[in-house]
């Protein structure tokens, strides 16, 4: 049987890592560690990060699913494959093929050690332990006005649930409309957890509001020397609201609150792996004069990453 993995321990370590800034740093085992505590403490959204393909027909999809008793593990089939993610997979581990757990069991040998230990392992056995780690950190990066976005790993088969792992870094305000798009998991920095690079975005332009769309801009600046003065006045506004922000944190303010004294401009950093079929939805839409530049550049810059592959149209709606 033909059986496909995109992941690796190491990878739910980065994406639970991202919360606190620190996703590029490796320590095994401090990750294994780590891996301990999310399973324990259920934190479990980075293990969405890692993706399972095996060949399968229809019939036996229908015969999983059959054998379903809880309705949050989602298991989807497409392309002669049956997709479902890390989370998943520990949540249906009795209902899927022994030979596919096996190969799952040897992907991540540190996170199934864990889950089959019910969490209670000591730290010299997870030390003796496998650990995976993934082979490069970016494979392709694209910067865009705002920030920028790395392709981490793709799992491409020719069907519409290939699965795509991005880091993006960009404004709060487009990091909103992104998270709109749910057919896919997020991870993203902690704002609670952590003071670490703190960037804000200041546009080289202040774009005109459109005529006739209330939602959009046009692609003129507002006249000088008004163009420079706001400019200028965002960029005091923005120093200021930085001196007060760790004037608050040094006196011990908590940054979950001293946050809120941070602009929108401010930038935010997650993991995002979503399926083709959300990822071409989210090109469609956002690739649309109708979207905001900011957000349209990324769209651009995955297209050229990865491609449009139209698998969207499949929706009315
Ligand atoms: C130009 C523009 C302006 C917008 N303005 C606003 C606004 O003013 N206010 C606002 O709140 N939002 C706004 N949005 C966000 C928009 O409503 C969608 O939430 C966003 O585009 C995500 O699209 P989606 O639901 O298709 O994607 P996803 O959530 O990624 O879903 C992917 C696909 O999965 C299916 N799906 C997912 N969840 C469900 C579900 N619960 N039921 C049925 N099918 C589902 C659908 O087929 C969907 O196309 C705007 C978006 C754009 C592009």
């Amino acid at each position: 049987m033909e059986i496909h993995i995109m992941g690796s321990d190491q990878r739910s370590v980065r994406c639970a890592r991202v919360s606190f800034g620190k996703d590029e740093i490796s320590d095994p085992d401090r990750d294994k560690r780590l891996l301990r505590y999310l399973f324990v403490h259920k934190h479990a959204s980075p293990f969405e990060h890692n993706i399972i393909a095996f060949q399968a027909s229809k019939k036996e999809w229908l015969a999983i699913l059959e054998k379903i008793d809880n309705p949050s593990v989602q298991i989807y089939f497409s392309g002669d494959y049956i997709w479902l993610n890390l989370r998943n997979a520990i949540n249906a581990s009795r209902i899927i093929p022994g030979e596919v757990f096996e190969e799952v069991k040897r992907f991540f040998p540190t996170t199934w050690t864990i889950v089959e230990k019910g969490g209670k392992i000591s730290d010299d056995d997870l030390s003796a332990l496998p650990y995976s780690t993934d082979r490069v950190f970016l494979q392709e990066k694209r910067v865009t006005s705002s920030g920028w976005i790395g392709l981490v790993d793709r799992l491409e088969l020719g069907t519409e649930m290939d699965y795509y792992t991005f880091i993006v870094e960009c404004p709060l305000f487009v990091a909103r409309q992104w998270h709109r798009h749910r057919f896919g998991s997020y991870n993203e920095i902690s704002r609670r957890y952590t003071a670490y690079d703190i960037k804000f975005y200041i546009p080289e332009v202040l774009r005109k509001q459109a005529r006739s769309n209330k939602q959009a801009s046009v692609d003129e600046g507002v006249e000088e020397p008004l163009q420079s003065e706001f400019l200028s006045e965002i960029k005091g506004l923005i120093n200021r609201s930085m001196d007060l922000y760790e004037k608050m944190t040094v006196k011990e303010v908590a940054k979950e609150l001293a946050r809120g004294i941070l602009p929108q401009f401010m930038k935010t950093r997650y993991y995002w792996t979503v399926p083709r079929i959300a990822l071409d939805n989210f090109i469609t839409l956002r690739i649309h004069e109708g979207a905001q530049k900011e957000i349209r550049e990324f769209a651009e810059a995955i297209k050229e990453l990865v491609g449009y592959r139209e698998t969207d149209r499949k929706n009315l709606l």
